[in-house]
């Protein structure tokens, strides 16, 4: 007979007993409770996808900045945290922290921070001030400073529908680099993201051009 104490302590267990860790006197141990209790038995069987959704990690992924998840990994975790929460209201299951404990341990805390890393980190958006040469247009932007260049990203309203403005993004030579262009669509809003190749430390304002040149709105960096 076995008691309810050294259910709890194997069940524990099963986690990594499931990923075949442990030495061969603890892996006995568990075997040896596991061969008298067909309750054990059920759990362990429902830990055995472990080994194959922790076969599907890549290693050389393990080190990339957002690494994914072997296909069904955390819905399948979530699903079964769910589950268990909805089957047993008054008690943490041991067994499902077992599991993601043993995850979490096996991946190097890899598996288990797939769950709690949701997105991915936010580029750090700076908001800047747009002046505007007209009061029929309100503009606010942000800019992003990237590797390759800054970003700016503009929101506004007013441009004339149909007509092409062009976007410049001035250097501290005061050299006006091209950040793209895009249409206006008259009173409505718009939102367009303007890349160039002037990095933002180097960047000291963008300029707004109307097809003829006129600048109908302006920032300085
Ligand atoms: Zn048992």
């Amino acid at each position: 007979m076995t008691d309810q104490g050294e259910h709890r302590r194997v069940r524990e267990q099963l986690g990594w007993y499931a990923l075949g860790h442990g030495t061969p006197e603890e892996r006995a141990g568990v075997r040896a409770h596991l061969d008298g209790c067909a309750a054990c038995r059920a759990e362990l069987a429902e830990l055995a996808p472990l080994p194959a959704w922790l076969a599907r990690v890549d290693p050389d992924r393990l080190d990339e900045q957002q690494p994914a998840p072997p296909a069904g990994l955390g819905d399948a975790v979530l699903a079964r945290i769910a589950a268990e929460s909805a089957a047993v209201r008054n008690r943490p299951s041991r067994r499902v922290l077992a599991a993601a404990a043993a995850v979490g341990v096996a991946a190097a805390g890899f598996g288990v921070g797939w769950l709690v890393r949701p997105v991915p980190p936010q580029p750090p958006l700076e908001p800047v001030a747009v002046e505007v040469a007209t009061t029929d247009i309100q503009a606010t932007a942000n800019v992003i400073p990237h590797t390759w260049g800054v970003e700016v990203r503009l929101v506004g309203e007013g441009f004339t529908a149909g007509a092409v403005y062009e976007v410049v993004v001035t250097d501290e030579d005061g050299t006006a680099v091209p950040a793209g262009q895009f249409l206006g669509i008259g009173p409505g809003e718009l939102s367009c993201n303007l890349n160039s190749s002037v990095l933002r430390e180097d960047a000291t304002g963008f300029e707004v051009l109307a097809a003829d040149g006129t600048v109908v709105a302006s920032s300085q960096l």
